[in-house]
């Protein structure tokens, strides 16, 4: 429509003179002439300084009062505005085209019918593009909110997915906890209760490696009773109460070190130094009474927050109150098939094992041996030296009988100064052959007790085996108990065997 430049339609003066909006005259009382009215009045570089139509009750003469701009009805009025450009008629009427150009001053331009209709297009189309535009920024605006909440949605999505997984593990653990100290309750055999110890701080601390080490008072040292993470192999089964992080929990309390310094010798427990790149430790203690270690570590550097630090040490009072229930309750059941002086199993146990191994060698068909032992003139060395040294040469002997056996057998003080051992898969020749080693030593063996009685310090022993010379558990005890009466009136300190 116009050829001046955005520097000119803002009103800036242009180079060579004063720029000036054009100047325009609508005519034509119809709605199209008002919105030709409405649309040149929005334009920047456009005043519209006059609108004409027969009758004032018009739209376009209202809406021109409306908006300030003179209205008239008498046409030639308009050649009288000052500095008009242009003049669109839009009345379709031809009497007033040519009146329009009949009448129009020189510098007056004057649009009408097609040239009108074109003008009109233009403006419809100019203001169609604003509104394009418009709609667009606004989209782009919306667009914009969109992905911005999309964003805020993700990381909400996120940050609750966390939450969640969070809580589920937690949930996880708490389900674990309560079930580990339910478990506790309920176990009561030391090994079975170290094992839950090792799997609860796996499952409730995700230890990588845990191990639980019992306190030996004979040795001041600390041993493996049960490990997880690794092979047993992996680690030290012995530790001395003075090394690695194990001594220093089981003197000073509960302790982590999250780098341990490779060659300090803190992590020596596990053979490997590089499993151990992290560690921590509490004592298992009945009260004042420390009794044990548990351990944990990683092969990869780990701290424990202050939280899990705190879990590991209640985990291991509950578990204090367990081992120590465990240990009691082992102490007492080794206490009641234990021969106090000897330390020996008691007659009581000793019959009941006779009666299982028996039945496990009829079952398998395999051979079982019976040795008995008796001190040679016992109630003379007690008549000459006491009781009190008697007593010694009853331990001395239970020591001699502990030296010459094998995992398997089953040994005890069947009575005063009697002594009976089960040799399962031995046949009668190689129970005999121990039976001859044990009259030996005890014969050799150097008596420091302070009484240089004759008797006493010898033994008289019979040997029965199955199935060579017994088909019942109790006949083979008959057997082997007649071949040491066999012995005794053979003239003592010699072995004799139901076989010959
Ligand atoms: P033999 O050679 O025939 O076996 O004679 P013996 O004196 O050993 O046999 P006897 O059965 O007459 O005596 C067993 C003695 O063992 C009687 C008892 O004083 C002694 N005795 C049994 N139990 C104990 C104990 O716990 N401590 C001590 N010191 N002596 C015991
Ligand atoms: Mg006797
Ligand atoms: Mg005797």
């Amino acid at each position: 429509m116009s050829t001046m430049d955005t520097t000119e339609m803002q009103g800036v003066p242009a180079s060579g003179g004063v720029s000036r909006r054009m100047a325009i005259a609508v005519v034509g009382g119809g709605s199209r002439a008002a919105s030709m009215l409405r649309l040149m009045n929005d334009l920047e570089n456009v005043e519209v300084m006059a609108a004409c139509a027969p009758y004032a009750t018009l739209p376009c003469m209202r809406l021109a009062e409306d908006l300030g701009v003179y209205a008239t009805t008498d046409i030639s009025e308009l050649f009288q505005v000052p500095d008009l450009d242009l003049i669109v008629d839009l009345s379709e009427d031809p009497k007033i085209s040519a009146q329009l150009e009949a009448h129009r001053p020189a510098h007056v331009a004057v649009v009408s019918a097609a040239g009108a209709e074109l003008v009109w297009d233009l403006l419809v189309a100019k203001k169609r593009g604003e509104e394009q535009e418009r709609l667009f920024v606004e989209l782009q605006v919306a667009y914009d909110k969109i992905r911005s909440h999309e964003r805020r949605l993700q990381t909400s999505k996120e940050a609750l997915e966390r939450a969640n997984e969070e809580l589920e593990s937690r949930l996880a653990e708490i389900f674990f906890t309560h079930e580990f100290f339910k478990a506790l309750t309920s176990y009561t055999s030391v090994d079975d209760v170290c094992s839950l110890i090792v799997d609860g701080c796996n499952g409730i601390l995700g230890a990588e490696i845990s191990c639980v080490y019992l306190f030996n008072r004979e040795d001041w040292t600390l041993c493996l009773h049960a490990s997880q993470g690794r092979p047993e192999e992996a680690f030290r089964v012995v530790v001395p109460v003075s090394e690695t992080i194990l001594g220093h929990v089981f003197r000073e309390g509960p302790h982590q070190e999250v780098d341990v310094e490779p060659g300090s010798g803190s992590g020596a427990w596990v053979l490997d130094p590089g499993d151990v790149v992290s560690q921590a430790a509490v004592p298992l203690r009945a009260g004042e009474n420390v009794f044990g270690v548990m351990v944990m570590a990683s092969a990869t550097r780990r701290e424990l927050t202050p939280a899990e630090f705190e879990r590991l040490q209640v985990l291991g009072n509950q578990s204090s109150l367990s081992l120590q229930n465990a240990l009691l309750h082992g102490e007492l059941e080794r206490l009641s098939v234990t021969d106090r002086l000897t330390e020996m199993y008691n007659h009581g146990h000793f019959r009941q094992r006779l009666e299982e191994e028996f039945k496990r060698s009829q079952r398998f068909g395999h051979p079982l041996s019976l040795i008995m032992l008796d001190i040679d003139d016992f109630k003379a060395f007690n008549d000459t030296c006491g009781h009190v040294r008697g007593d010694e040469v009853l331990k001395g002997v239970s020591g001699v009988i502990r030296q010459n056996l094998r995992e398997m057998d089953i040994a005890a003080r069947y009575g005063g100064e009697e002594f009976v051992v089960l040799l399962p898969e031995t046949e009668s020749e190689g129970a005999v052959a121990v039976a001859e080693r044990i009259r030996q030593q005890v014969e050799q063996l150097d008596w420091q007790i302070g009484c240089d009685s004759p008797v006493g310090r010898t033994v008289s022993i019979g040997v029965a085996s199955f199935p060579a010379s017994a088909q019942s558990a109790i006949k083979l005890l008959e057997a082997a108990d007649t071949a040491m009466y066999r012995a005794k009136r053979a003239g003592k300190n010699r072995v004799m065997s139901a076989g010959t």
